[in-house]
């Protein structure tokens, strides 16, 4: 008998054409998150995943699972032969380590997917049912509700399992396309990536950074925030772009106040040029309604009017206590709250524009060479795969 760690994934990982690359995606997100944790290895068997590792690390592992969108439910499985004695070794096992002396009430669910296998389900679920009757004077069988299920999975191996941990549901990461996350080093855009990635979108990030004028360590600052959401949205590109030039010839040609809303612009439009490049289907920001002066209705749709992208913005109706909230459940927050030199805290305005008019804006754009400082700011990337 071998303890091992079950993963059960959600329908669609089960259906479709693109199922295969689904998998494939949530395979590599699953092991990028318990590589170091360390595992022995892993199969698959009738559309579960079975990963083999140290019991001692069942916890940990299961902890990283539960970070990674589509799965249904883990379980922690003892596999044995197929005959009655081994299964129900395995069953005494599952029910002491879940569930000690406690009164409860349970069920007995084998499903049989080697129908070699000598007992049918109904008859196989009585024959455990009484053994454990008679084992445990603490449980009661209640078919309707009962307060847990012993499973028994007959494939080539026999799965038993009593203990269900649920996954984090969401759809899979792959199944709604590739987007491109505006990654600031704040507390929204990450919550807005995480969210993203729970709708099975792949998320990757970009980074505009304005190094001289800002420190290495605001950089560093968003690598590290990458790598913090990488455990829920799985393996990504993060693009770091250099905004100062833009920003200095904002500031040499343009009205103060129209700074973050000019330079705003410049990002949806690099953005789009990235995206164009790598089959980027949207961009996402943390934007949240009247959160900031750039986040008025007037200032949104200026933004917006830069980028034929669709532009996400999946915390746009959320008060800043629930961003908070999801952001410490992401595990993003502490990073999030370091201080660090934003580029708008150098360049940008004390008292922005609030109500900004394309009239204008557009105006002012006359006086900047919009396609060369698009180029010029491209050719400052750098790429790391996170
Ligand atoms: P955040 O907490 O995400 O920084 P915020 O409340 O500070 O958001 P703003 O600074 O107005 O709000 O930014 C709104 C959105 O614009 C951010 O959520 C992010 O998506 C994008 N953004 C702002 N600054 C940057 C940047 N330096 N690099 C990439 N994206 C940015
Ligand atoms: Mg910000």
């Amino acid at each position: 008998m071998k303890a091992l760690i079950s993963v059960s994934f959600g329908e669609l990982f089960l259906k479709g054409a693109n199922r295969k690359q689904f998998y494939n995606n949530a395979l590599s997100h699953i092991f990028k998150n318990i590589k170091s944790i360390g595992y022995d290895k892993y199969y698959t068997e009738s559309a579960k995943l079975y990963i083999e590792a140290d019991e001692e690390n069942f916890e940990a592992i299961i902890e990283q699972l539960q970070k990674v969108f589509g799965i249904a439910y883990i379980d922690i499985v003892y596999r044995t032969e197929k005959n009655e004695e081994d299964i129900f070794e395995a069953i005494k096992k599952s029910i002491i380590d879940a569930y000690g002396k406690k009164e409860l009430t349970f069920k007995v669910q084998t499903k049989r997917v080697d129908k070699s296998f000598k007992y049918q389900s109904p008859e196989f679920n009585m024959l455990m049912g009484d053994k454990i009757l008679d084992e445990f004077p603490n449980l009661k069988v209640d078919i309707h509700n009962p307060d847990f299920k012993v499973f028994i999975d007959i494939k080539n191996n026999a799965y038993i399992y009593s203990k269900r941990y649920a996954g984090l549901g969401g759809l899979p990461i792959g199944s709604s396309g590739n987007g491109l996350l505006m990654l600031s080093g704040g507390i929204d855009s990450p919550v807005a990536g995480y969210l993203m990635a729970k709708r099975g979108m792949k998320v990757n990030a970009l980074h505009f950074h304005s190094y001289p004028y800002t420190s290495l360590k605001a950089k560093q600052k968003a690598v590290e925030l990458a790598e913090i959401m990488s455990e829920y949205t799985g393996p990504m590109n993060l693009f770091m772009i250099n905004l100062s030039e833009i920003y200095k010839s904002i500031a040499t040609n343009c009205d103060r106040r129209e700074t973050t809303i000019l330079s705003r612009r410049f990002m949806v439009r690099i953005a789009e040029e990235l995206s164009e490049k790598y089959e980027y289907k949207a961009l996402i920001t943390g934007d949240s309604l009247g959160q900031v002066a750039s986040q008025t209705l007037e200032s949104l749709s200026v933004v917006e009017e830069a980028t034929n992208l669709p532009l996400l913005r999946p915390l746009i109706a959320m008060d800043k206590k629930d961003i908070v909230d999801l952001s410490k459940k992401i595990g993003s927050y502490e990073k999030s709250i370091e201080p660090f030199d934003d580029c708008c805290s150098i360049f940008a305005p004390d008292n922005p524009l609030t109500k900004p008019k394309l009239h204008y804006i557009k105006m002012s754009e006359e006086k900047l060479d919009i396609d060369k400082l698009v180029d010029e700011a491209l050719e400052t990337i750098e790429i790391i795969r996170i």
